[in-house]
């Protein structure tokens, strides 16, 4: 079979309707495997010829690492699928993780794409071992460790944890895996060093040897001085407990910082997806408040009721995460149903009068502009957006526009009529 016939070349809103009208039960789910695949090209056009014809939907990642899915099954073919990912050796027995919300609208198509890694995660694997990972823990440990002081850290994205997050976890503010992990180690870096000058004053036994590699938090591909991983005195350690969204990210976040030294690296096992099955299952208390993000249509899952997030562009208690709809833009961001109304569901005054033109002036304007499709850039700094929406709203009261740009488009537009 010609492989380039093997993907999907039909616009979304056909595949919206396809998808409406097929009326069958779909069930939402995740796995990965870090597991080393030789023939990725070949496994690829296997996996994707196999899954079509079971009428799986979603975006799955090969590597020569292994394999990153989130799917999307008619749940009558599930024992199908199951069969099929058994009777592959590689991905024998893979647990996967049942989303909790599901509408069966979470993908659209399916894609198979072959990749360098199945995170993007910037890290340089050969500085470190990736396979001395931390702890495993389930729901129930979690919680207990959570109550018995364990330092709990946010491994995902700053917009991530802007809709939801554990109790008094530590999130990062970068918007990278890699920018994360530079920030978490600075942080425990700083922990760790706060302690010595405690003990310091305390007694002058203690030496001076920290768990920073090269005295570096911030380098983190820099090669250690000593070939072996730094080990330092346990009674410094904070324990630590890593999460993310289906714990795939702190299989490596967890192997790095035992690599800085940390000995006490515990991680949930399955993610908050697999928490929240579990929380449900079991009736335990769920220390994971709001919402979970996920890289699906949904764009997140509710867990609890709590709203722990702020509407970025109002500031009131809000966890409503959106798309900019200008399509250039297509910005993430925290937003209130009135902010939703008052920007037209833009992100600013200057996103929302290009959505407000008519059809036609939108695609003159958007001419030789590039459309962002991703998903996964957001809005960093809401202040500077506060800002700037006060700005704009200024200029608007003065000149009436924001893009004095379109009245050329215009003039265009009506000399071509
Ligand atoms: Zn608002
Ligand atoms: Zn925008």
């Amino acid at each position: 079979m010609d492989p380039h016939r093997l993907r999907n070349l039909l616009h979304p809103d056909l595949l919206r309707k396809r998808l409406e009208h097929e009326g069958k039960p779909r069930t939402t789910l995740s796995f990965y495997r870090y597991v080393r695949l030789e023939e990725v090209e070949g496994m690829r056009h296997a996996l994707y010829a196999e899954w079509q014809a079971l009428g799986v939907l979603g975006r799955v990642y090969l590597a020569p690492e292994g394999i990153n899915a989130q799917v999307s099954i008619p749940t009558d073919t599930l024992d199908r699928f199951r069969s099929a990912l058994d009777a592959r050796p590689e991905f024998r027995a893979v647990p996967w993780k049942i989303a909790v919300e599901d509408d069966g609208r979470s993908f659209l198509k399916l894609m198979v794409k072959v990749k360098r890694k199945i995170v993007a995660d910037g890290l340089a694997d050969d500085a470190f071992d990736v396979s001395n990972v931390g702890a495993h823990l389930d729901a129930e440990t979690f919680n207990r460790k959570m109550e018995e002081g364990a330092l709990v850290i946010d491994m995902r994205n700053n917009y991530e944890c802007a809709i939801g997050h554990f109790e008094g976890a530590y999130l990062p503010k970068a918007d990278t895996f890699r920018g994360a992990i530079e920030e978490v180690v600075g942080m425990l870096g700083e922990r760790v060093r706060g302690c010595e000058g405690e003990k310091k004053r305390e007694s002058e036994e203690v030496n001076g040897e920290w768990p920073l590699v090269n005295g570096n938090a911030t380098n983190v591909n820099a090669q250690p001085a000593i070939k072996q991983s730094v080990t330092h005195s346990t009674t410094q350690q904070p324990e630590i407990l890593l999460y993310c969204t289906g714990g795939i990210r702190c299989e490596k976040a967890s192997a790095f910082l035992k690599h800085h030294g940390y000995t006490n690296v515990n991680q949930l096992h399955g993610g908050i997806i697999d928490y929240a099955r579990q929380v449900k299952a079991q009736g335990l208390k769920s220390k994971y408040l709001g919402q979970n993000f996920v890289f699906d249509e949904r764009l997140a899952e509710r867990i609890t009721d709590d709203v722990v997030g702020t509407c970025m562009q109002c500031g009131t208690p809000c966890d409503r995460i959106s798309n900019c709809h200008e399509a250039t833009c297509n910005m993430l961001l925290v937003q209130c149903h009135a902010c939703a109304e008052k920007y037209a569901d833009c992100c600013s005054p200057s996103c929302r009068e290009i959505h407000q033109l008519p059809m036609e002036a939108q695609r003159a304007w958007r001419k030789g502009r590039n459309t962002r499709s991703t998903k996964t850039k957001a809005i960093r700094d809401p202040e500077g957006l506060r800002r700037r929406i006060r700005e704009e709203e200024e200029l608007i009261a003065l000149h009436g526009t924001l893009h004095p740009e379109l009245t050329s488009i215009n003039r265009k537009e009506e000399a071509s009529a």
